[in-house]
């Protein structure tokens, strides 16, 4: 005998006809796990049918609460729409992700770390990677401003933190978000490391690249982040100069003496061109951070220049990188950089 399941699709109304050649409740289970496959991109991962009741295995790794909801509703209308079916269940199982944690450190604050991490998370979610901002930076936590999301609070479920997502497409969380506006946040050791653990382990979905924006030099947060979230690299940015480069040493020597690679360093505010008569000048020198690389054997990953329009459409909260043109090419070609770094990291884990 000839049976068919028939199964909507809720979202564009399109109909699915599945012709079994099978009465028996095996031979549905298997046609209604192909619709089911579909309908979820490949996360039901089973369906059986027995005594008219149809259950399901849905792998909801990563999925937002909301994108969850909405997919066991589909699945759960889909199915029980078949021929056959009485009841439905949806049993949900959960992967832990391997999400990858890239720190940007510095010596000295105001070099620019933050800005950087800002741009590189958005060019590299522009090569397609899915990237968060984790802002631990408890000195000066300006994620929030960079990102055009500043006062606005993260929301939770149960005991975690759902990210903020930002208008270029990077979700973020910041330390300043954990604390209230114009609040000192003079945390050490253990409640630092608590407050770090709440931001890298929150809600972060899909996002396979965390960013992590440090706080300069080498204290709490840095022991903390090395001792419970090791990262797969590090990233230095100084400026040219010798006092900057001096701490940047410091920075790349903890990084070095626990295990994580140095992927290379940055220059920043290397080479400012006067707006009036266009004469480029180096305030803080130039190639400083480049010649430190070359003789640690690190490698160097670019330079930017000092430009005021950095400072503004970053204060503005739509950073360079966001914006496109010649001011957001020097942190593109550092996120390409990055990107292939990453791309060979995860070959040589893939490998092993
Ligand atoms: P850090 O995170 O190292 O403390 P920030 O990224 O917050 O440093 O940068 C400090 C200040 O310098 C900010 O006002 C930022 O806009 C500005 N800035 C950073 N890089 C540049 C640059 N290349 N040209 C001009 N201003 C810059």
């Amino acid at each position: 005998m000839r049976k068919t399941v028939a199964l909507r699709k809720r979202d564009d109304n399109s109909e699915i006809m599945i012709e079994n050649s099978t009465s028996d409740e095996s031979g549905m289970g298997a046609a209604l796990q192909h619709i089911a496959a579909q309908i979820s991109d490949g996360r039901c991962t089973s369906v059986r049918l027995k005594d008219g009741r149809a259950t399901l295995s849905l792998d909801v790794s990563g999925l937002e609460v909301a994108a969850r909801d909405a997919m066991v509703d589909r699945l759960r209308s889909a199915v029980s729409e078949a021929a056959g079916v009485a009841e439905v269940r949806i049993a949900m199982t959960a992967q832990k992700r391997t999400r990858m944690l890239i720190a940007v450190g510095s010596g000295k604050g105001g070099v620019g770390k933050s800005t950087l991490t800002a741009n590189l998370a958005i060019a590299l979610t522009q090569l397609g990677r899915r990237v968060g901002i984790v802002d631990a930076d408890i000195y000066g936590p300006s994620q929030p401003r960079l990102l055009g999301k500043d006062d606005v609070k993260p929301g939770t479920d149960g005991d975690k933190l759902i990210p903020v997502m930002s208008a270029h497409g990077v979700p973020l969380l910041s330390m300043g978000q954990l604390a209230k506006p114009g609040q000192a946040i003079a945390w050490r050791g253990p409640m630092a490391g608590r407050a770090l653990e709440q931001l890298v382990d929150a809600m972060w979905g899909d996002v396979d690249l965390l960013l992590v924006d440090l706080p300069p030099g080498t204290g709490d947060i840095q022991l903390s982040m090395l001792q419970k979230f090791k990262p797969s690299g590090a990233i230095i940015i100084s400026t040219p100069q010798d006092l900057a480069l001096i701490d940047a040493a410091r920075a790349i020597d903890l990084f070095t003496q626990s295990g994580v690679p140095i992927i290379g360093m940055v220059e920043n505010m290397a080479g400012y061109a006067c707006p009036h008569c266009g004469e480029v000048s180096d305030p803080f020198g130039i190639g400083g951070a480049e010649k430190e690389a070359i003789a640690m054997g690190l490698s160097f990953l670019g330079r930017i220049p000092l430009d005021s329009s950095i400072r503004l459409s970053s204060d503005a909260g739509v950073p360079p990188a966001a914006q496109g043109g010649s001011l957001a090419d020097p942190f593109r070609a550092i996120a390409a950089r990055l990107a292939s770094w990453l791309d060979s990291h995860e070959q040589d884990m893939a490998s092993t």
